[in-house]
């Protein structure tokens, strides 16, 4: 009996771990493209059935190429995981951090209106601008650009896709004035 206890424990942490490897971005360990697919894709008709908003915040690290051609690729990785680890420890439990693409992330916000996704999209700009990286005998600092979009139904129905592209067009506007800021598109 104590053998085959085991056996089931072995198997579900086997199965545990199969499901986190499917999820998480390996670099990063936040969650995957994929998953933040998957995670708007539920949430967006939650919103619609229960009349309530969600955010969206899309961030990308300002200048990254230079940090690789200056300090090499791997130490580019560095900041990458220094970065995330800034968003997994500053967000709240019920929030989705999800590597994007690259040096792109995304942030949904469930329960969420505006007001609240700005503060938080500041609070994240402003710790990792303070952030200093140590990358070998350098110390290295780096700024983010923000888009914010906050999804609310009763204002007119958007599609994952229009959402998605509302935060795209927010920080690509953040980019364009300057960086190191936050742009709203609703
Ligand atoms: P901008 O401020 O306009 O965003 O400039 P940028 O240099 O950050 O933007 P660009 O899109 O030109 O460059 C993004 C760079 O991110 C290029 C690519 O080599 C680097 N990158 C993407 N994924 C990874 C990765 O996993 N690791 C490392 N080290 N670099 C990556
Ligand atoms: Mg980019
Ligand atoms: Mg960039």
């Amino acid at each position: 009996k104590e053998m085959a206890e085991k056996l089931a424990v072995e198997a579900w942490e086997a199965k545990e771990m199969l499901r986190e490897v499917s999820i998480k971005d390996g670099l990063t360990n936040l969650f995957n493209h994929k998953y933040f697919q998957d995670i708007m894709d539920k949430e967006i008709p939650r919103v619609e059935r229960y009349a309530h908003v969600m955010s969206l915040i899309m961030v990308d690290i300002d200048y990254f190429k230079k940090i690789n051609d200056t300090y090499g690729h791997p130490q580019g990785d560095i900041v990458l995981r220094s970065i995330a680890d800034v968003f997994d420890q500053t967000i709240r439990k019920p929030d989705v951090a999800a590597r994007y693409g690259g040096e792109e992330f995304a942030i949904m916000l469930p329960e969420t209106d505006i007001k609240g996704a700005v503060i938080l999209a500041e609070r994240l700009r402003q710790i990792v601008e303070k952030l200093e990286m140590k990358l070998g005998d350098k110390i290295v600092k780096v700024t983010i650009s923000l888009g914010v979009t906050t999804y609310d139904p009763g204002r007119g129905r958007k599609t994952k896709a229009e959402i998605v592209d509302a935060a795209d067009k927010a920080l690509y506007s953040s980019k364009k004035t300057g960086r190191n800021k936050l742009s709203i598109m609703l």
